[in-house]
């Protein structure tokens, strides 16, 4: 047993007895410790997820299994916990503890999950490398030089790493997507709108959506049949009826020229190689433009710093989080909580968006950046007249090594091919496609509106050719080893 398999070989295993969900929880909480050079984990509820360990087996000893009674989870640190810290990867909310679960962990643990713990992201969800996180960047384990992405960077290493079989995610620009491709895991950014977003840490409202890492576009599948669904708490959750698992047969698949060219030549080759596979299974291949994309970096970052700013304004120091001991007055109690609570990057943020947001400059840079995004938005719904499903890369490169990325724009630029769809609101993914210089390479699959069953479907058909997916990185030795062992080679 281990946490490589897939959910649906553990579930296997436990309702066929060979083993305990309380032995396989202690087998992953085992692994964390083993791997905790990672950082994949802010909180590791240890003494919680034995609970509730005990409870699934009790569960499968009455015969009365649910989807994933005895699955060992992790919950990115954005998601509210009832009683497990909630940090969000911040300073400000390092003592936090949420009253009540997210509806998406609430869901889960219904289901049968079992919780292991909080994973690593940047802060506020605010990063594409995890490097923003105040408790440290999670590493990658396929290099531990190297970015596991970001934000969700923490259950994207874990998943990869083995340490657990699926994790949740949120992406507001990329944050699922960029991840997965960077470890080398399946990712998925439901449309927005299909998961509820209460109990998720808000970054910028109308773009933030929850999703799932696992092992293959099956167990994303299995994840999302359970987090989907309206929610009276979330007024934007929408009440769709069930993903249907299908597509149309055979699909047409669109190559965007904007994303397409200038890409690095070895990357263009795997991911090109990924798309002959589909064609190979009886899918058609067209290119097509899409020509508003190329201002999305520009509009997305006006749009959620412009959000951020809004919705960080509650951490004041009073009612929530992180509070500056001895300040003179209310003025200074704000002002010292928010210098000492927040980090560079979320401050950056909330000086850009309130900037874009005030009077003077609010025409010329929010109202201009969402008249951007209507267009892009509109790219996407004629491209998809003509075809069922678009494929992309995920990301300019495989992952980069950590502190190689210095100036905010260019890590910005990190998110050309993933901020599209999150501005337009479309479901998109990536699965394993291929590996360059010994690094995961993912493929973008990207969806019309409430059609995630089509891209899981071609992912799972993908899945079914090839074993990228099923590719691991070997971390049984830790990262300082390594390091060392490297560092001897070397002399
Ligand atoms: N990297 C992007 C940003 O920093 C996206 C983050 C996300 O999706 N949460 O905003």
């Amino acid at each position: 047993m281990n946490a490589h398999e897939s959910i649906a070989e553990l579930r296997r295993g436990l309702l066929d007895k060979r083993y305990s969900a309380v032995e396989l929880t202690e087998h992953c909480l085992a692994e964390i410790d083993t791997s905790a050079s990672l950082n994949c984990f802010i909180t590791v509820a240890r003494d919680e997820a034995v609970a509730a360990a005990k409870a699934a087996d009790a569960a499968i000893a009455r015969g009365e299994a649910g989807p994933l009674t005895g699955v060992p989870l992790a919950h990115k640190d954005v998601f509210c916990t009832e009683g497990v810290r909630t940090t969000c990867g911040s300073r400000m909310l390092a003592n936090f503890i949420a009253p009540y679960d997210a509806t998406v962990v609430s869901k889960l643990a219904a289901a049968g999950a079992v919780c292991l713990g909080k994973t690593n992201m940047d802060e506020f969800a605010m990063g594409s490398s995890n490097e923003t996180s105040w408790f440290g960047p999670a590493r990658n384990p396929w290099d531990p030089e190297r970015a596991p992405g970001g934000s969700s960077g923490g259950s994207a290493a874990a998943v990869s790493a083995g340490l657990v079989p699926c994790a949740t995610g949120t992406d507001t620009g990329g944050s699922i997507r960029q991840p997965a491709a960077f470890c080398g895991v399946t990712g998925l950014k439901p449309t927005y709108g299909r998961v509820s977003r209460y109990g998720m840490v808000a970054f910028a409202s109308s773009l933030d959506q929850g999703g799932a890492f696992a092992r293959d576009a099956d167990d994303v599948a299995t994840l999302l049949k359970i987090m989907e669904g309206h929610d009276p708490r979330d007024s934007t959750s929408t009440d769709t009826g069930p993903t249907a698992f299908r597509g149309p047969e055979p699909m047409t698949i669109g190559l965007p020229a904007e994303y397409w060219d200038n890409l690095d030549a070895a990357m263009g080759a795997r991911l090109e190689a990924a798309t002959r596979e589909l064609e190979a299974a009886g899918h058609a291949l067209t290119t097509l433009s899409l020509p508003h994309t190329r201002a999305a970096v520009s509009a997305y970052y006006v749009i959620a710093s412009a959000e951020a700013s809004a919705n960080l304004s509650r951490y004041d120091g009073v009612r929530f989080g992180y509070r500056a001991e001895a300040s003179e007055d209310i003025d200074e109690l704000y002002r010292r909580s928010r210098a000492e609570g927040f980090g560079a990057e979320v401050k950056r943020r909330i000086l850009t968006g309130t900037y874009a947001l005030s009077i003077g400059y609010y025409d010329a840079y929010y109202l201009q950046a969402q008249r951007v995004r209507r267009l892009i938005r509109q790219d996407f719904l004629d491209a998809f007249n003509r075809v069922d499903v678009i494929a992309a890369p995920v990301t300019p490169s495989v992952a980069f090594e950590l502190g190689a990325v210095t100036d905010p724009v260019d890590m910005y630029r990190q998110d050309a091919f993933t901020i599209p769809a999150s501005l337009s609101g479309l479901p998109a993914m990536s699965m394993p496609c291929g590996m360059l210089d010994r690094l995961p390479v993912g493929l973008q699959l990207i969806a019309p509106h409430f059609e995630e069953g089509r891209i899981l479907n071609l992912a799972a058909q993908y899945q079914r050719r090839t074993d990228w997916h099923r590719r691991h990185p070997d971390i049984s030795i830790d990262a300082g080893s390594r390091a060392e062992r490297e560092g001897a080679d070397a002399v």
